[in-house]
């Protein structure tokens, strides 16, 4: 059976607990710690995976240092430029299994804000911290595989033309290398999951836009990423094909998976009605857990 979550790294011992990762090259992530503790022997101080730390063993604090929650922003500015304050002195954490809605006009920073979860820009000051480690100084070869363990969602549809909804969720897995038996098994599945098992074989011009959303919300799904990163899903959709999309989105927080959706659309965000985070001219203005959409 597709279970979708895969599982967060221990905060104490490093550890991906009983990973349901089933790909060789998913697990050899591992060596992502020993990479920081390479490069960076003097910052990173805490001991191996595997090994169980006494309390009063372990290591001095540092500014790179495993964290409890699977997404922390550590005072982060983001400076585009010379001088063009994105983010200034971003400051939270997102618990595993929550379901967060970042809001704010355009060009507040919520962009900026879940490009630096997927790695795509880095902070100018402050750390980023996703599942327990640092970003800040994640490798080029290790990104694939950090970005794996993040399913990305965006307002255009980025399917491919040619493929069908099962050809272009397998082609993610196929790309990874892998086996065919798992692309048998899963894919079909994942399509359930997103309401299209009945699809699996139209073409993207073929569904409608609503669909084609959920066969990206599919193919972002189907590396059972720890979290889903929704940059203004529903902003090519119409009010009830957005109201779908939302509705999935907190289907798939049941399910287990993590989400942050990025939106300014009022409607979507207070249907999910889960804690709110506004952004205004690149602060957090308000981290609301009551869920309603709001301009602070
Ligand atoms: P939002 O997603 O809330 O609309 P963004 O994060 O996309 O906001 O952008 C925040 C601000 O940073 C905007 O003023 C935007 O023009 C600017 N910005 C975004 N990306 C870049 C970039 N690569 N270079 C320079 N400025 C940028």
């Amino acid at each position: 059976m597709f279970k979708l979550k895969s599982k967060k790294r221990s905060a104490e011992t490093g550890e991906i607990a009983e990973s349901e990762f089933s790909r060789g090259e998913i697990e050899s992530e591992e060596p992502v710690e020993q990479e920081y503790q390479d490069e960076y022997p003097d910052q990173y101080q805490e001991p191996k995976p595997n090994k169980k730390i006494k309390k009063e063993s372990a290591a001095p604090q540092t500014p790179l240092r495993p964290v409890s929650a699977l997404v922390k922003f550590d005072h982060v500015s983001k400076v585009y430029g010379d001088n063009f304050s994105a983010l200034t002195d971003v400051d939270f954490e997102v618990q595993e299994g929550e379901f967060i809605s970042i809001v704010g006009s355009s060009g507040a920073g919520k962009s900026t804000l879940l490009k630096l979860i997927y790695a795509e820009e880095k902070p100018t000051e402050g750390y980023v911290y996703f599942d327990s480690l640092p970003l800040a100084h994640i490798s080029r070869r290790r990104l694939p595989y950090h970005r794996r363990r993040i399913g990305t969602v965006f307002q255009d549809f980025k399917l491919l033309p040619k493929k069908t909804a099962y050809e272009n969720v397998a082609y993610a897995l196929e790309v990874c290398g892998a086996a065919a038996e798992e692309i048998l098994e899963d894919v079909p599945q994942i399509l359930d999951i997103v309401g299209l098992g009945n699809k699996m074989e139209k073409f993207p011009h073929q569904l409608s836009g609503g669909e084609q959303q959920k066969v990206v919300l599919a193919r972002a799904l189907i590396h059972k990423p720890l979290i889903i990163v929704a940059d203004e899903p529903t902003g090519n959709l119409d009010p009830t094909n957005s109201m779908e999309i939302i509705d999935l989105l907190l289907k798939i927080n049941q399910l287990g998976t993590t989400v942050i959706l990025a939106s300014h659309d009022r409607e979507i965000v207070n249907k999910a009605s889960k804690r709110v985070l506004v952004v205004d001219g690149g602060r957090i203005v308000c981290d609301d857990a009551q869920g309603k959409y709001k301009i602070c």
